[in-house]
């Protein structure tokens, strides 16, 4: 599932082949994914070309050079792929968008394309906590917020509200990071914990970003960085394996119906103040 450190790598990939380049072809395969018919959609971006590539929490926004806005929300089996030339992708398309040698296609039959004014994306932005990577989401902000909050570490980080991108495989290597179980109540936290939380959670998408994420399907031809933070998570779907850092298995818990792996050695209800 894609979530924020993905979309930020496909983000920094993605310029170099698809920014300020005429958009020759867009093909929809599946009509769903947007909310106006494939022939208005394609019509509205043939012709215009990209100036910016925006991220906001898990969404990826392109600007088009009329001022208006393209918005793509990977579903949970979505990912991208920038082909060249004839070069099919490792996938079925939902989506493709042409620019000249390359072409974007967009994987994940829940994806959505959505052309949007500044507005209207704006109204769809303000329902999102800010991005980890903001201004707004110093470590003040986000201590005081943890502060007015109510429910388990695990749901904090993955609603969207306090910060918005994170998912359920970095909300549990964000819990480990810290030294904290998914399970503990937010309101609870010491002032040094919640400290320790917002440095794991820069820390840990940072280290993912910079790794690729954790997709399995290359980007490119040519890619090897995408997924390179698959092999660096330490609890994430890692149930029964030894622990890197204390050798203790690595156990699953139940987080408000939600699944949630954590190491029960490394793990405890504040960080551990080492001396
Ligand atoms: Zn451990």
């Amino acid at each position: 599932m894609p979530e924020l450190p993905e979309i930020e790598h496909y983000r920094r990939q993605l310029g170099q082949w698809i920014l300020d380049r005429p958009i020759e072809r867009v093909r929809l395969s599946n009509e769903r994914s947007t909310d106006v018919s494939p022939e208005e959609f394609a019509g509205a971006l043939e012709g215009r070309s990209l100036l910016f590539l925006e991220r906001r929490g898990t969404f990826l926004i392109f600007h088009l050079d009329n001022g208006h806005r393209l918005l793509i929300a990977l579903a949970k089996d979505g990912a991208l792929y920038c082909g060249e030339g004839e070069e099919e992708p490792p996938f079925a398309a939902q989506a493709e968008i042409g620019f000249g040698e390359r072409t974007l296609y967009i994987a994940g039959k829940g994806s959505v394309l959505r052309l949007m004014t500044v507005r209207g994306l704006d109204d769809v932005l303000k329902t999102l906590g800010p991005d980890p990577f903001s201004r707004q989401a110093t470590p003040e902000y986000f201590v005081n917020q943890l502060k007015k909050r109510r429910g388990a570490l695990r749901s904090t980080l993955t609603g969207q509200k306090l910060v918005a991108g994170i998912g359920p495989r970095y909300a549990d290597e964000i819990a480990f990071a810290a030294g904290l179980l998914p399970s503990v109540k937010v309101q609870d936290l010491n002032g040094e914990s919640a400290a320790r939380l917002y440095e794991a959670l820069e820390s840990v998408l940072n280290a993912a970003i910079d790794s690729g994420g954790c997709l399995s399907i290359p980007l490119s031809a040519e890619d090897t960085v995408t997924g390179g933070y698959l092999e660096q998570c330490r609890v994430y779907e890692r149930e029964g394996q030894p622990c890197t850092d204390s050798g203790a298995l690595v156990e699953k818990m139940d987080v408000s119906g939600k699944k949630a792996y954590y190491c029960p050695q490394c793990q405890y209800e504040q960080t551990p103040v080492f001396s």
